[in-house]
């Protein structure tokens, strides 16, 4: 089985690494997202433009997508030429398939495959579709790592942005529209899968896991780099991971800190002063975490929360320097070692941690394995 294990070792990525990069992502520290806020009053409305179809795919092709990957290259006629003339636009075969550029090997046309229904969404697949082609042959059909080949297909969907920004305006507030939209799934739903495969090493590999640095690196690549790296980068083949900002991104992390005061030492002799000290805590942590506690009743908050510390089903995780970084209150079922997660929250930082620490409390104070399920991660409230 392909696991987590080996997807760091395809990439050359370490553990810690992407976990820096996720901590600094949570805590705001990456630019994210991009400056892309029109200012033109007389924009027509998403509505409208959605209401009116783009041309055949073929015209968007050639006159929107084709010049706005281009225009990152120095030598625009190279890139354009291949373009226009090594890559075949193809159908599903079953419209349920998801969207996909394929490499039909060496001397042969990659091959974009999606079907074209002339909205704002199709167009932002082709420039994503096209990257991926124009990547292809640029490597001159060597393998490149999915995580940067994927930051390809992204910085194709930004440059599509920039050029639709410039010489069609008409269509970039809607654009915007669909390319905002997706980044609660590449930022969202693919982050805990990529959490999920970093925390639990029996869990497989899947391919949403390369999603989320991609998405990131190529915000950043758009934003900072020169025309010289993004092309050393669609030329990059196996080696494409080296020309990716994942070490600077990751250096962002270590400028967060834990804004929380030191956990008192517990005190045996006096349990009501200790149960007072972890409802502060959690009160903080839901402050900090920006979990939506504020629209409870003080009463049912604190009772609640009692209730949990009373029957020990909470959980309150330290970091290092003794400091709350997140906690869990959950009920314990009547089937046998069976817990249902109530409530998790988390420092932005430490959502990663927070689980992992969670499961080894468990294991240690009740001696029941915390079983893992993909599912169950849909039960949690914050991740
Ligand atoms: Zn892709």
């Amino acid at each position: 089985m392909f696991t987590c294990t080996d997807w760091l070792a395809l990439h050359g990525l370490s553990e810690s690494r992407v976990k820096d990069v996720i901590s600094a992502f949570y805590a705001g520290k990456i630019d994210y997202p991009l400056p892309f806020i029109s200012t033109d009053k007389e924009m027509p409305s998403v509505s409208d433009f959605i209401s009116k179809k783009l041309p055949s795919q073929e015209i968007c092709y050639k006159t929107i997508v084709v010049p706005a990957l281009a225009a990152a290259f120095d030598n625009e006629s190279k890139e354009q030429h291949l373009l226009c003339n090594h890559v075949e636009l193809l159908s599903l075969s079953n419209s349920e398939e998801a969207p996909c550029t394929v490499c039909q090997g060496s001397g042969r046309s990659p091959g974009i495959l999606m079907d074209w229904n002339g909205r704002a969404e199709d167009l932002l697949c082709l420039a994503h579709e096209a990257a991926h082609a124009l990547q292809i042959l640029l490597s001159e059909h060597e393998l490149m790592p999915p995580v940067a080949r994927e930051t390809c297909a992204f910085i194709g969907e930004l440059l599509l942005l920039d050029y639709v920004k410039v010489h069609l305006p008409h269509l970039h507030a809607a654009l915007l529209d669909v390319w905002n939209s997706e980044n609660s799934f590449y930022l969202g739903d693919c982050v805990d899968v990529l959490i999920d495969a970093l925390n639990h090493s029996g869990v497989s590999y899947h391919y949403y896991q390369n999603y989320p640095l991609a998405r990131l690196a190529a915000v950043q690549m758009f934003s900072y780099a020169n025309s010289q790296s993004v092309s050393r980068l669609f030329s990059g083949g196996q080696g494409a991971m080296s020309y990716l900002p994942i070490d600077e991104m990751a250096s962002f992390a270590a400028e967060i800190e834990n804004p929380l005061p030191v956990f008192p030492i517990p005190d045996n002799e006096q349990p009501v002063v200790d149960a007072y000290r972890s409802l502060g805590a959690m009160a903080l942590l839901d402050i900090e975490s920006w979990r939506n506690a504020s629209c409870q009743r003080i009463e049912s908050y604190y009772l609640g929360l009692l209730k949990n510390l009373q029957a020990r089903t909470a959980f309150i995780a330290l970091d290092s320097d003794m400091k709350p970084v997140g906690y869990t209150t959950w009920i314990e079922s009547s089937t046998e070692n069976n817990l249902l997660l109530i409530c998790q929250t988390a420092l932005p930082n430490q959502r990663l941690n927070l689980q992992r620490t969670l499961e080894q409390h468990i294991r240690t104070t009740k001696g029941v394995d915390a079983s893992y399920t993909r599912n169950a991660a849909k039960e949690m409230l914050v991740w």
